[in-house]
């Protein structure tokens, strides 16, 4: 699979140092705690590859992992841990957002999101902020596993409509991590937007 020969790339600190690879890369960012962590480690099969956290919000560099064939995925910090200070706050919106908006080698965006409270205003504030670089955008909608099936066809339903209103470049699908679902169909989405 495409996350088969995941390995630990470099740490950025800073926009200056981010890598010179021809290749492409897809981000994975979300809020802290929604899953991102154990996404990437179950879409890489690696138990720790991404470093979960016990500390929210600790985290203020880009990890870089190479996939092979010049592809890479960068884990991102993750936002809304309050008790982040301000200066550090401060570092990561200019961190993010400088990548976000001019990183070319940026091929697409993974949003993880807490699928028992999707769409908060800091998730919706990320997708603002990456929709004028027309590049897509895909949501993965974790913890599907604690939704009885009932609740999780609604909730994603729910986010599906809202996203074809509002971001036309956002697709979405349920994940969880500790059952192993969703995997393939993240995969695929992927795949599409790196080098074969
Ligand atoms: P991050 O801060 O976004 O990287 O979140 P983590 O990956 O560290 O996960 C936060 C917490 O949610 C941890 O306690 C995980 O064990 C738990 N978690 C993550 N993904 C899942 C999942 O798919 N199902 C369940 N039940 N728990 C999960």
């Amino acid at each position: 699979g495409l996350f088969s020969k995941a390995a630990f790339y470099t740490t950025v600190n800073d926009l200056r140092d981010l890598p010179l690879h021809g290749g492409r890369e897809v981000a994975f960012v979300g809020r802290s705690n929604a899953g991102k962590s154990s996404a990437i480690n179950t879409l890489a099969n690696h138990v720790r590859l991404a470093y979960t956290s016990k500390t929210p919000g600790r985290t203020q560099h880009l990890n870089y992992f190479s996939l092979g064939d010049d592809n890479y995925l960068v884990d991102l910090p993750g936002y809304g841990y309050a008790k982040v200070p301000p200066d550090v706050q401060k570092h990561w919106e200019k961190l993010l957002g400088d990548y976000l908006q001019t990183r070319e080698e940026l091929a697409g965006l993974v949003v993880i999101m807490d699928s028992r409270h999707p769409l908060t205003a800091l998730d919706e504030g990320m997708l603002d902020w990456f929709a004028p670089t027309g590049k897509p955008v895909h949501v993965l909608l974790t913890k599907s596993d604690k939704l009885s099936r009932q609740q999780a066809t609604k909730t994603l339903n729910s986010v599906k409509s809202y996203l074809n209103e509002h971001f036309p470049n956002c697709s979405v699908q349920l994940f969880s991590s500790l059952k192993k679902q969703g995997t393939e169909e993240a995969e695929a989405v992927i795949a599409g937007w790196l080098k074969e």
